[in-house]
């Protein structure tokens, strides 16, 4: 089964500047890792790998840097993987992302599955994986929890819907977006970095694209347009009451009240 999983690098902290004038998060000389999600979509990939066969291979889009990402995935089992990164996709929204993402995936030739992880813990939107199936015309099942079985072109598999847990059969090609700790993602190895440090990874940048018009990446392809992005408030007073039982009970009652929280 050849599978490709989509992968992003996140800040690797919380403590992250916005630029005041574009409203873009500030990702210069700023810490990075995997995004988490991401981990559990890798992990259900191998654990196809092994039982099906086929390769693994991951895509990212992002700036130079985010071959960094590319490179753990190899370390932790990937058979190559490929950067999607020109300057003409800076300020990419959701939908300039997805089709950036599904222009590159489609290059890679032929493919059973596409993995992509729940949602990032940057841009939070969840949209990106449902939006690439859209603009390559495939089935998608969100919240996968598990893959149960392969038949005649067909997964089994099971997500989480509104609480409830759905098994359902989709035709491949299709694009699963994998919940959030299904799995225990495998560490990097330690073999397979010696073994693959100084790699030659995969770059592709408009050129390569298939659709080469630029008005349809980065700002240009961006309908949403970001008006304020901050951090939220810190609210740090703080209020002690020092009164008898019931007194602090109703006191404890009539702001709650007052805040709608009751
Ligand atoms: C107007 C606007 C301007 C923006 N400008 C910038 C900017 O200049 N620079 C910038 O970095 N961000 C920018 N963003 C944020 C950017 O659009 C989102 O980070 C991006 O669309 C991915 O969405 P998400 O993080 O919510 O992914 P989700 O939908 O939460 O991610 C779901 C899954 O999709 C896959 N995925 C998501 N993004 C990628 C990716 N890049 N590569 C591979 N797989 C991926 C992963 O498997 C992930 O688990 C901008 C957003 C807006 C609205």
């Amino acid at each position: 089964m050849d599978i490709l999983v989509c992968i992003k690098q996140v800040p690797g902290t919380s403590n992250v500047e916005v630029d005041p004038v574009t409203g873009v998060l500030k990702r210069d000389g700023v810490e990075s890792k995997l995004n988490p999600y991401d981990l559990y979509a890798l992990e259900q990939a191998f654990a196809l790998k092994e039982l099906y066969g086929g390769m693994v291979r991951t895509v990212t889009m992002g700036p130079p840097q985010a071959k960094a990402a590319v490179m753990e995935s190899v370390y932790m089992g990937a058979d190559s993987g490929v950067v999607i990164s020109d300057r003409k996709f800076a300020g990419a929204d959701v939908l300039a992302t997805s089709y950036t993402l599904a222009q590159g995936l489609q290059s890679r030739g032929r493919f059973d599955v596409i993995l992509c992880g729940k949602q990032t813990t940057d841009g939070d939107t969840a949209q990106v994986g449902p939006e690439i199936a859209e603009h390559l015309g495939l089935p998608h099942v969100t919240n996968v929890t598990s893959i149960l079985k392969e038949k005649d072109g067909r997964l089994t598999v099971r997500c989480m819907q509104d609480g409830l847990i759905v098994t359902q059969t989709v035709r491949t090609p299709c694009l699963l977006c994998v919940d959030g700790a299904v799995n225990t993602p495998r560490l990097p190895s330690y073999r397979r970095k010696k073994q693959f440090v100084g790699q030659t990874i995969e770059f592709l940048s408009l050129a390569e694209m298939q659709d080469r018009d630029e008005q349809h990446y980065g700002l240009s392809g961006s309908p949403t347009q970001v008006v304020r992005i901050f951090p939220p408030e810190k609210n740090d007073t703080k209020e002690m009451w020092k009164d008898k039982e019931p007194v602090l009970a109703q006191k404890l009652f009539d702001l709650l009240k007052s805040r709608k929280a009751l």
